[in-house]
């Protein structure tokens, strides 16, 4: 088997006045994610393990943050870029698995609905998918919930 695996790491300040989106799914939050996009920090984080892992540029390559195209984009339709770009290439997802850290709003009660999303956006499985989430225990800038950071990593198979 011809197998790779890619990591990404992303992080997005919070600010008042836009919604909070993460692994495509809106919360109930008086905050979002300060970007360009809808900044889902989760799913921009596993753009970037699947393109770390066909060795391909990174997300900010592919969706510059200049181009106005993006401006408030659903991340979902990035991942579905992303995915599509891995086929092109005859790259097919083994799994999928990130971690979340954030100090609120309460990410447990919706890790099934943010798997069943990002399950539609990569054609996966939501079995192929893990997520968990954490807090920072309090610790740093994300402790202070001044952002939300997420890790991901992903395995590809060439077939
Ligand atoms: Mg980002």
């Amino acid at each position: 088997m011809n197998l790779r695996i890619g990591h990404g790491y992303d992080i997005h300040r919070t600010i008042s006045g836009r919604p909070l989106v993460l692994g495509g799914v809106r919360f109930e939050a008086d905050f979002g994610l300060d970007g360009h996009s809808d900044a889902d920090c989760l799913t921009h984080a596993l753009c970037d393990a699947l393109l770390g892992a066909a060795a391909l540029p990174d997300i900010g390559h592919f969706f510059p943050n200049t181009d106005p195209a993006y401006r408030n984009i659903d991340s979902q339709l990035l991942l579905q870029r992303v995915v599509a770009e891995l086929a092109a290439r005859g790259w097919r997802i083994v799994n999928l698995d990130a971690s979340l850290i954030a100090e609120r709003p309460k990410i447990y009660p919706r890790l099934a609905d943010m798997k069943v999303a990002l399950a539609r956006s990569t054609g996966l499985e939501v079995s192929q998918i893990g997520l968990k989430a954490t807090t920072n225990e309090g610790v740093d800038e994300i402790g202070r919930g001044l952002a939300i950071a997420a890790h991901a990593v992903a395995l590809i198979e060439h077939v």
